[in-house]
C-alpha cells in the first residue's frame, strides 16, 4: 500500500470544507486520526487501535461504526497478534466506496491512475499527445491550450466512468502538469515545454467536465513522484530523498524529515534550471546551460538519426525507450558516448543537490528510472568518490513506479482529503435511499 508520508496541502485545498467547532470537530479530528492509522500501518483490531491511539474503547467502537458508515473501513480477519484477551476482529480499509485519480500531463503522454483508498491501482491508461496536435504545433514544442485540455477532459471523463462502473465515488483528481503551479487559482504558470503561460487548467478542466466534477487540484509532477516513491523508503528508515525526473525536462521532488518541501510559493525542486554552464547551450527558459540542457530527454535522442522512431511523439513514450534499449544493447556507439556522458552530467548537478539538501536517498525517475541499470551504479560510484564526510553517503536507486509515478502519486494526494476529512465521503446508505 503506499500512502504519502504528509498530507500534500496543495490537494484539494480550495475545496476544503470550514473547520467544524467543538465537539463536532473533535470527531472531525479522531475519525481521521483513526482513518490515517489504518491507512498507514495496515488492518487491526478495535482493541490495538484504542492502545495505539490513546483513544479509549469506546470511542473506538462507536469512531469505526462511524467510519463503516462512511463506507470507508470493513470487517476483516480475526487479528493474529500477541494481544492480551481475547483476539478482535481486523478493521482495515475497504477499497469498495472511494477512489483518487492522478493525471499526469506530459509533453509526450497522458497518464491517469485511479485507485482506491486502500490503495489498490484499479485503473490505469498512458497515451501519447493527441495527434491532431501535430497540425498546430508552429515550432515543435507549443501546444494549444484548448485542445490538450479537451484531450485531458476526455481521459478524465474515460477514468471517471470507471470508477462510477466500480462503485468508487471519487474524492478528487489531481493533476500534475509540466511546470511550476499556481495554487490558488489552480493553474499552471509556465510550462515551458508545452510552451504554456498562466494557464487555468482547473477552470478549463471544470468547465469541461460538468457541475458534477469531483474537486481538481494542481501539483508538481516530481512532488508527487516523490510522494509515491516515500513509503517504500520510508519503511526502510529513509526520511530524506530527492526523487528526479527524466524528461525533455528535469524536476525534483523534495522530502526532508518525511514532509514534502514545496518552498514558499511553491517552486522548489526546479533543478533543470540550474546554470551549470554560463557558456553552454540555450535553455527554453531563456537562460544558458541549465542542468537540463545537459541531461533532458531531448539530448539523448538528439544523437539519432532524424527519421529513428525514438524520436516519434506519436510513440508511446515506453515504446520510444524500447527501442532505445535495442539500439543500446546492439551497442550503437552514439548512444553509448551519450550516455557516458549522461553519468557525468547528471552527477554535476546532483553534486549540488546533495551538498545543499543531505539527502539520504536520490530515486532517478522517468527516463533516468527506465535506464536505472545503466545509471545507478555509475552515478554512485561517482558520488562516492566525490564524498566530503564519510556519512554524507547518499544511496542512489532507479523508482519502481515506472513512467505512471506521478499519476499514482497524484491519486493518492486526491485520496488525502478524505483522510484528512472522512465526513467528505457520501454515506453509504444515501446511495440506495436517494
Ligand atoms: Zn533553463
Amino acid at each position: 500500500m503506499t500512502s504519502s508520508p504528509s498530507s500534500p496541502r496543495g490537494a484539494g485545498r480550495g475545496s476544503r470544507r470550514a473547520a467544524p467547532v467543538g465537539h463536532a470537530a473533535m470527531r472531525s479530528a479522531n475519525l481521521s486520526l483513526l482513518l490515517r492509522h489504518l491507512h498507514t500501518r495496515g488492518g487491526r483490531s478495535r482493541a490495538t487501535l484504542a492502545q495505539e491511539t490513546g483513544l479509549s474503547k469506546a470511542s473506538v467502537t462507536s469512531l469505526v461504526s462511524d467510519l463503516a458508515e462512511l463506507g470507508l473501513v470493513q470487517e476483516g480477519q480475526v487479528e493474529r497478534r500477541g494481544t492480551v484477551g481475547r483476539p478482535g476482529t481486523e478493521v482495515r480499509i475497504s477499497p469498495q466506496h472511494v477512489a483518487g485519480i492522478g493525471l499526469e500531463l506530459n509533453v509526450d503522454y497522458l497518464a491517469v491512475c485511479l485507485r482506491d483508498l486502500a490503495g489498490e491501482v484499479r485503473f490505469t491508461s498512458s497515451v501519447p499527445m493527441p495527434y491532431e496536435l501535430d497540425a498546430t504545433v508552429a515550432d515543435g514544442r507549443s501546444y494549444p491550450p484548448g485542445l490538450v485540455l479537451d484531450h485531458v477532459a476526455q481521459q478524465l471523463a474515460e477514468s471517471l466512468e470507471v470508477a462510477s462502473r466500480k462503485g468508487l465515488w471519487v474524492a478528487g483528481v489531481t493533476i500534475a502538469p509540466p511546470g511550476p503551479i499556481d495554487y490558488e487559482g489552480v493553474s499552471v504558470r509556465v510550462a515551458a515545454n508545452l510552451g504554456w503561460t498562466d494557464v487555468p487548467i482547473g477552470e478549463e478542466l471544470a468547465a469541461r467536465l460538468g457541475p458534477e466534477h469531483p474537486a481538481l487540484s494542481l501539483e508538481n509532477d516530481a512532488k508527487l513522484s516523490a510522494l509515491a516513491e516515500a513509503p517504500r523508503l520510508a519503511r526502510r528508515g529513509i526520511t530524506d530523498l530527492v526523487y528526479l525526473t527524466g524528461d525533455m525536462g528535469v524536476g525534483a521532488g523534495i522530502i526532508a524529515e518525511g514532509r514534502l518541501i514545496r518552498g514558499w510559493s511553491g517552486f522548489s525542486g526546479e533543478v533543470g534550471h540550474i546554470g551549470l554552464d554560463p557558456a553552454g547551450v540555450a535553455c527554453r527558459c531563456g537562460r544558458r546551460g541549465c542542468w537540463e540542457t545537459m541531461v533532458g530527454f531531448d539530448t539523448v535522442l538528439a544523437v539519432l538519426d532524424e527519421g529513428d522512431p525514438a524520436r516519434s511523439g506519436r510513440l508511446p513514450m515506453l515504446e520510444r525507450l524500447e527501442h532505445l534499449r535495442v539500439l543500446l544493447e546492439a551497442g550503437d556507439p552514439r548512444l553509448h558516448e551519450r550516455f557516458t556522458r549522461l553519468v557525468d552530467d547528471l552527477v554535476r548537478g546532483i553534486g549540488v543537490l546533495v551538498d545543499v539538501l543531505n539527502p539520504q536517498a536520490i530515486v532517478l525517475g522517468g527516463y533516468f528510472g527506465y535506464f536505472a541499470d545503466l545509471l545507478v551504479g555509475r552515478v554512485q560510484s561517482a558520488l562516492d568518490a566525490r564524498l566530503l564526510a564519510t556519512d554524507g553517503r547518499v544511496e542512489v536507486s532507479g523508482s519502481v513506479l515506472g513512467l505512471e509515478a506521478a499519476a499514482s502519486g497524484g491519486a493518492a494526494a486526491a485520496l488525502e482529503r478524505v483522510l484528512e476529512d472522512p465526513l467528505l465521503a457520501p454515506p453509504l446508505s444515501t446511495d440506495a435511499s436517494v
